[in-house]
């Protein structure tokens, strides 16, 4: 069924007028800790810090062998990525948080989430660079949820945001249709640095969620390629299912 998001962005802020203490992920009333969440759903998210797995550095496949960086999936793969940071799995609060960010309550949950992650890990970068989406998409769905979600990690990290630097200028199908080895060529050509200025010496890109790594491979390239020297990347959530 069709259904226009900004139809349904409409009615959530009618209904966030009548009912304000709802909380956009589990429409629960209550006091909330940190806005705009409830304590369950807050203390839920908070809990995904403790419940952190240990992941390969460039594609974020959990690891069970101790000792290793990286997964045996990427050694053999070319990586521009000089290390990845999830947050958590794709599943339970965090999905259900994701799917509000992209259809229901945007910037309110992105600001919030964006508050909870924990970005210890991460190493001192110039800029944050949010993954683009296509302009068909963006026009559909109004706004960039990656871009929400970095402002509030560079305003932690004390960094500017590239706005409109980075561009998606191809659509490519989704990773979730494609299988193997097609889906780390699949991105390939679909972004372009715009900014007449080289990129920062060190950059983090941000998206929501993550596939297969090859999205945001193919990022790194781009901005190596305008000069960055180091790229990592942050992912809200990464779909260890294999989706
Ligand atoms: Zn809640
Ligand atoms: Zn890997």
């Amino acid at each position: 069924m069709w259904r226009s998001p900004f139809l349904v962005r409409f009615l959530t802020l009618c209904l966030r007028i009548l009912v304000p203490d709802r909380c956009p992920v589990c429409g629960r009333g209550g006091v909330a800790p940190l806005e705009p969440f409830c304590r369950g759903c807050y203390e839920e998210l908070m809990r995904i810090k403790q419940k952190r797995k240990r992941r390969c550095l460039r594609c974020g496949t959990v690891l069970v062998s101790e000792g290793r960086q990286g997964c045996l999936n990427c050694l053999n793969q070319r990586w521009y990525l000089d290390g990845l940071f999830v947050y958590g799995s794709y599943d339970g609060i965090l999905r259900r948080a994701v799917q509000v960010i992209k259809f229901e309550d945007g910037f309110r949950v992105a600001r919030g989430i964006s508050e909870i992650v924990d970005l210890s890990d991460i190493p001192a970068v110039d800029l944050v660079v949010p993954v683009p989406l296509s302009k068909r998409r963006l026009l559909r769905r109004g706004f960039n949820q990656s871009l929400l979600l970095a402002e509030g990690i560079s305003r932690r990290l004390g960094v500017t945001t590239a706005v409109e630097m980075l561009l998606k200028v191809r659509e490519n199908p989704p990773q979730s249709l494609l299988e193997g080895c097609r889906r780390l060529n699949n991105p390939r050509g679909a972004y372009l640095w715009v900014s007449g200025e080289t990129a920062a010496e060190r950059i983090l890109l941000v998206d929501d969620v993550l596939t297969t790594g090859a999205t945001l491979n193919e990022c790194a390239r781009v901005l190596k390629s305008v000069g960055a020297g180091e790229v990592y990347g942050f992912v809200l959530a990464r779909s260890d299912g294999g989706v």
